[in-house]
């Protein structure tokens, strides 16, 4: 018999596994402990992966395939995935077993440790869901210093003639990002979401059952991720139909009244692998070829380069670096997280709306995560550690291939400019453009000093004084230090001291 072994993000029913049922193998699902437990997670992510699981393991087995699937409670879920992986094969009489690459690390050395004990064959497989090999960003940047994430997309679009033509790329030019990235125009109708109600009171009780440590919040009876194949295949028509014609224009847009504005909220969907990124492009590109008087290409490019571009990039970044990725600190920070990441509970409204939007649906946009949370614990010099492990518990779709060079990188520069080549640092000006936060807040968003003053104006400027010697020569950068030294001394002073008191004060924020 043939055991073979899926795990929670490896949910790809297209896989050439599934072709057609045989009577020897038997597919192995587990709801592991070991992955509820190596970081807190927000409850709608834990719940977010059992749910699809477990749709999953459902649809296997309507196609004719011999599942074996352990809930949180089986008393067969017992011990470490090691135990019960032997069990499991004792059990099933195994000569073979066979596992997907896991997308981590940690997951790829512990399996493949397993697997060297074994007596019986092993093997492993690839997941058949990405674009781009592991080792192929490695590969391509071989002998060059940096790793523009722009090249990497370019050779993507023409490796896959993803909008290309013959004398070129569609439109003209590879990247559109010039036309996009615009405050919100409130004249632009709201997307309406149809929201997925859905009860998973029994699965939030059997996790309480198990005595599993979370947070964040979920009203049990409106749990409103996709988990099944169907309801991404929805998510993506909806998308598609209600939110890519605005997605490019308003992407970096934030507004207390519509958190999600024009993005997919496809990237849960995407890894655990119920859909794959060929699906995501291949409708994408469809869908606009017919309707091309709505929607322009500075959209659709837009979402592509997310895709192919970004998605693979991060990933190839991961595989480079790991393991020694996860414990990069260039900037040496050391503070805590304060006690308000948790609840939300600040009085600077921008941090206070993205914050409770993220514990409330495990979900930010790409911007709130980057130029408001990032930002701030980039300006307060917070740990990489403890800001990791805030955004890999808190996000449904945070896996660690993504999370982390996303937050250790691309966030907090803590890689040294491996992901960006400056730091995404912004004070209060940025936020006040691209969002209407700050008009509904207690600070001041054009003061820097003063009681009322926005705390990331001071820190802003406190950042590059701490960091001078890092970044006084990058070339990208040397304009902030132009404007500083052009500032009025007594200003300066004023300016650092009111950025030590908030340090001081960071938890009265
Ligand atoms: P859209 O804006 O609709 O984008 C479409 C798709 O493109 C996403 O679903 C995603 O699959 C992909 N994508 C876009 N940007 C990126 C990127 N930078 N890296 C990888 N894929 C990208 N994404 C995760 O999937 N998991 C994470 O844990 C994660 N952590 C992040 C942490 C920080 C600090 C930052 C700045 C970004 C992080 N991202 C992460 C990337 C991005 O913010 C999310 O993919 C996106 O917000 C998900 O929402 P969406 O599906 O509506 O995306
Ligand atoms: Fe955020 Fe400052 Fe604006 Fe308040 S004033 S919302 S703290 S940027």
């Amino acid at each position: 018999m043939k055991v073979r072994f899926i795990l929670g993000d490896q949910l790809n029913i297209r896989h050439s596994w599934f072709t057609k049922p045989e009577s020897d193998v038997v597919y192995l699902m587990i709801e592991l402990k070991q992955e509820q437990v190596y970081v807190m997670h927000h409850i709608q992510k834990i719940m977010a992966f059992f749910s699809a699981m477990r749709n999953f393991a459902d649809s296997l087995t309507k196609g004719g395939h011999q599942v074996k699937y352990l809930k949180i409670n089986d008393p067969e879920n017992k011990g470490s995935l090691e135990d019960i992986l032997a069990v499991q094969l004792k059990k099933h009489k195994a000569n073979i077993f066979e596992y997907l690459l896991p997308d981590e690390y940690r997951l790829d050395e512990q399996l493949k440790k397993f697997c060297s004990t074994l007596k019986i064959k092993s093997s492993a497989y690839d997941t058949e869901h990405f674009l781009s090999k592991r080792e192929d960003l490695k590969k391509f940047f071989s002998g060059k210093k940096m790793r523009l994430m722009e090249n990497f997309y370019r050779d993507m679009r023409k490796r896959l003639n993803i909008l290309m033509e013959s004398d070129g790329p569609t439109g003209g030019q590879w990247n559109f990002d010039h036309e996009n990235r615009k405050p919100y125009d409130k004249k632009v109708p709201l997307p309406t979401i149809n929201i997925k109600h859905k009860n998973l009171s029994q699965l939030k009780a059997e996790i309480d059952q198990a005595n599993i440590r979370y947070f964040g919040n979920v009203e049990e009876q409106q749990f409103r991720w996709v988990t099944s194949r169907e309801e991404c295949l929805e998510e993506l028509k909806e998308f598609l139909t209600e939110r890519l014609m605005h997605f490019g224009t308003y992407e970096d847009a934030m507004i207390e009244e519509h958190t999600l504005l024009f993005h997919s909220k496809l990237s849960f969907a995407l890894n655990c692998k119920l859909i794959s990124p060929t699906e995501v492009v291949g409708s994408t590109l469809r869908y606009w070829e017919k309707n091309k008087e709505q929607i322009n290409i500075a959209q659709v490019e837009g979402f592509i380069r997310q895709v192919i571009g970004w998605r693979e990039y991060i990933r190839g970044i991961y595989w480079e670096y790991m393991p020694g990725y996860k414990s990069l600190n260039h900037l040496n920070c050391t503070r805590s997280l304060p006690r308000w990441f948790w609840d939300g509970n600040t009085k600077m409204n921008c941090m206070k709306n993205c914050l409770s939007n993220s514990l409330d649906n495990a979900y930010a946009h790409h911007i709130q995560r980057l130029m408001v949370i990032g930002n701030f614990s980039l300006l307060a010099g917070l740990h990489p550690d403890e800001v990791d492990d805030w955004y890999l518990g808190v996000y449904a779709d945070a896996i660690e291939w993504v999370q982390l060079p996303n937050t250790r990188g691309m966030s907090q520069y803590a890689d040294g400019g491996i992901v960006g080549t400056k730091p995404y640092v912004a004070s209060a000006n940025y936020i006040s453009k691209m969002s209407d936060y700050c008009k509904n807040c207690e600070y001041n968003a054009k003061e820097k000093i003063g009681e009322k003053a926005c705390p990331f104006n001071s820190l802003y400027w406190n950042f590059y004084e701490t960091h001078r010697d890092k970044f006084e020569k990058n070339p990208r950068i040397g304009m902030v230090y132009n404007l500083w030294k052009k500032m009025k001394a007594d200003d300066k002073l004023a300016i650092l001291d009111r950025a030590h008191y908030l340090l001081e004060n960071i938890e009265q924020l």
